[in-house]
């Protein structure tokens, strides 16, 4: 039996922070064993907010590195570059036509985008939902992994899946779902107290971070008065510091430090080193491959060779259908 299909794009700006890691691309890695699975990076889509040539080239190359120095494995699955399929800007333009300016301009990231870069609203801005589901569509993914803030892009794109099949009187499109991850979505918080780790908060650990760099962080990082009360309630700064310990420390290196919490002896000197050390042991290695794999420009271009080769494949004969059912037929 074929296995479902799963598809996701990945931003081909900025680095990969724990967040990443551990919110997204150890699913990810996980996935390839059990669907055809499917990652791009989207440099395409990166033109509608900051087109600049020169960083352009070797943001992808950073992104698509770290991304196999961390498992992404492009023998179990399909990693290629956006822009090295062109035929997904054939499928952009035909399904294009069957996108209303009215259900573009409704979108929450076009309004949020428009409002934060008031001279550069673009068509590229505008359509950015119909690209992603061309993406998507193109490739009749079943599943697509979505944060929230992708959510409403999803709909969209099964939206003008059904459209499509309703006009042309097709099954041809297949509509995807989000896919949901197993058990408790994680939540990586930042060191600053409060709030997710992430990009735009400023307050991220790179996979990449040297170790004294993360050893830094971590001293920074936000606590709060040592608890004077045994067995107090923690406040969210520990609280995540905690979390960050149950998710990259021994179970009885955990244990012992909730006993320290609990019976007020806790040092939170000690508990920072040891988060920072135990990070270190999973961001370590994969910094070491980054750096022999960003080297190998060889390597990575057999990498976007093999991808874009076996993307092409798939995608070429999909928009063939695709322009047969709209009438682009031989006479
Ligand atoms: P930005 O601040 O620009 O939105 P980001 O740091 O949030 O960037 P994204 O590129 O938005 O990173 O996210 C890529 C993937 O990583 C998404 O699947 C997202 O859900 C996941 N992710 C990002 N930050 C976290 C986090 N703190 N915890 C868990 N997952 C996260
Ligand atoms: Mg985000």
């Amino acid at each position: 039996m074929n296995k479902p299909i799963v598809l996701s794009g990945i931003r081909s700006t900025g680095h990969l922070h724990l967040g990443n890691y551990y919110g997204a691309l150890r699913n990810f890695v996980d996935m390839q064993n059990d669907y055809d699975c499917r990652y791009f990076i989207a440099d395409y889509h990166s033109l509608t907010t900051q087109p600049d040539p020169s960083v352009l080239n070797p943001n992808v190359r950073s992104i698509l590195a770290e991304y196999l120095a961390a498992g992404m494995d492009p023998d179990k699955c399909i990693v290629y570059v956006q822009s090295d399929v062109p035929e997904t800007c054939e499928f952009y333009t035909l399904l294009n036509m069957h996108a209303y300016l009215g259900e573009l301009e409704k979108t929450v990231s076009f309004k949020d985008k428009a409002r934060k870069q008031p001279n550069n609203v673009n068509a590229g801005l505008l359509t950015y939902p119909v690209l992603m589901a061309a993406d998507i569509l193109q490739h009749k993914a079943n599943f697509v992994p979505v944060g929230k803030d992708q959510l409403q892009h999803l709909e969209m794109a099964r939206n003008f899946a059904n459209r499509f099949n309703h006009f042309y009187k097709t099954d041809f499109m297949v509509e995807p779902k989000p896919y949901e991850a197993k058990g408790e979505p994680i939540k990586i918080p930042g060191l600053d107290g409060s709030g997710k780790m992430g990009k735009s908060e400023g307050n991220c650990i790179y996979i990449n971070d040297e170790d004294a760099v993360v050893i830094k962080k971590f001293k920074k990082a936000v606590t709060d008065m040592t608890p004077t009360e045994p067995n107090s309630e923690m406040n969210e700064p520990i609280k995540n510091l905690f979390y960050f310990l149950k998710l990259v420390s021994a179970p009885e290196v955990y244990d012992q430090f909730l006993a320290a919490w609990n019976d007020c002896s806790i040092r939170y000197g000690d508990l920072k080193m040891q988060i920072a050390e135990d990070v270190l042991k999973v961001t370590r290695p994969i910094r070491e491959r980054y750096n022999e794999i960003y080297a190998n420009a060889d390597y990575l271009n057999k990498v976007r060779e093999q991808g874009a080769e076996k993307a092409r494949a798939i995608v070429r004969k999909n928009v063939e259908e695709m322009r047969q059912l709209m009438g682009f037929r031989k006479f």
